[in-house]
C-alpha cells in the first residue's frame, strides 16, 4: 500500500535499523523504545489490523511468530519479554499495518498502560 509507512519501511524506502528480514517478515527498532529491547515484528503483506480476515492466514502469523521466537533467542531474552499487539483506538495501534512489539530487558508490568 502505498501510503503506509510500514510497506515503505519493508520496501526499503523508509531507513530503519532491521533485526531481520525474510521474504515474508521484517523486524526492526522501534523508533520510540519502550524498553531496551523494543522490536516491531511487521508482516511484509499490508494487513490492517488483527481484526480483517487476511489477519488469520496461519502462513503469515506462523511466520511472524516463528520470527520472534529466534529474535528472542538471538536477543538474549531468556529472561522473558513480552510480545504485544495494539489493535484499533482503544487498543491504541497507530500504524494500520499488521505488527507485534517484541519488548524486553527490564521487568515488565501488569496491567499494563
Ligand atoms: P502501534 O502504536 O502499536 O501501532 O505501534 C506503532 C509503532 O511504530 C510505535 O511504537 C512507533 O514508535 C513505531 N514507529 C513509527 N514510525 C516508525 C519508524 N519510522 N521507525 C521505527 N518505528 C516506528
Amino acid at each position: 500500500m502505498t501510503d503506509c509507512i510500514f510497506c515503505k519501511i519493508a520496501q526499503g524506502i523508509i531507513p530503519v535499523t532491521f533485526v531481520h528480514q525474510d521474504e515474508k517478515v521484517v523486524a526492526f527498532k522501534d523508533l520510540n523504545p519502550q524498553a531496551p529491547i523494543h522490536v516491531l515484528v511487521v508482516s511484509r503483506v499490508h494487513i490492517p489490523a488483527l481484526t480483517v480476515p487476511e489477519a488469520s492466514d496461519p502462513k503469515v502469523l506462523g511466520a511472524i511468530f516463528n520470527v520472534i521466537r529466534q529474535l528472542a533467542v538471538s536477543l538474549r531474552l531468556e529472561h522473558g519479554f513480552r510480545v504485544v499487539a495494539n489493535c484499533g483506538p482503544e487498543g491504541g495501534q497507530s500504524v494500520p499495518h499488521l505488527h507485534f512489539h517484541l519488548l524486553g530487558g527490564r521487568q515488565m508490568n501488569w496491567p499494563p498502560g
